[in-house]
């Protein structure tokens, strides 16, 4: 196994968040061959304009590993978050790395659960349009959901600064 493989198998495999919602909303497909194949391995696509995309998380997600490894679509091959590419340059160690996918996750799960106290359970939908949904409610609720909505908010600001900072690429403004 090469350095970069032993990276990305320390800590891609005890992560996913790349795929669970939280760092994205959907994976558009490269092809229309590439739509088809995915479709054929039983993921469910949107097309828009003829382009394919599967919605996050990602029903190949089992825990933290992707099921479908071996054929996943080329943007699941390319993409490598910032802190994969900063471990493999040695700007960070393999055990800061893991620490800090750990305590993102715990934010993640944390802002569910606080979903969930908001009224909004439903775990299929990647977590920015549940953030979005939440912030889109009527405004008409008692002191309990607003305190717990205050919470909220700091929790999503939170968790933004650590995806922009940490974990996505320099262009990317997809965040929760
Ligand atoms: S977010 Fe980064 S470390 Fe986590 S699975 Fe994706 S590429 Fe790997
Ligand atoms: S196919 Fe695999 S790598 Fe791609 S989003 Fe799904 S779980 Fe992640």
């Amino acid at each position: 196994m090469s350095a970069a493989e032993e990276t990305i198998d320390a800590l891609c495999t005890r992560c996913g968040l790349c795929c669970d919602g939280t760092l994205f909303t959907s994976v558009v497909c490269a092809t229309g061959t590439e739509a088809r194949r995915v479709e054929a391995a039983g993921l469910s696509l949107n097309f828009i304009e003829g382009v394919g995309a599967f919605t996050q998380p990602c029903s190949r997600l089992k825990d933290t590993r992707c099921t479908f490894y071996a054929d996943r679509p080329t943007r699941c091959r390319k993409f490598e978050c910032e802190l994969l590419k900063r471990t493999d340059r040695d700007e960070v160690s393999r055990n800061e790395a893991v620490s800090i996918i750990e305590q993102t996750q715990l934010k993640a799960e944390i802002i569910r659960s606080l979903l969930r106290g908001l009224g909004d359970e439903d775990e299929t939908v990647p977590l920015a349009h549940r953030c979005d949904r939440v912030m889109e409610l009527p405004v008409e609720k008692d002191e309990d959901w607003w305190e717990t909505y205050a919470t909220f908010l700091l929790e999503v600001r939170a968790l933004q600064a650590r995806l922009k900072h940490d974990f996505y690429e320099s262009a990317a403004t997809n965040v929760p």
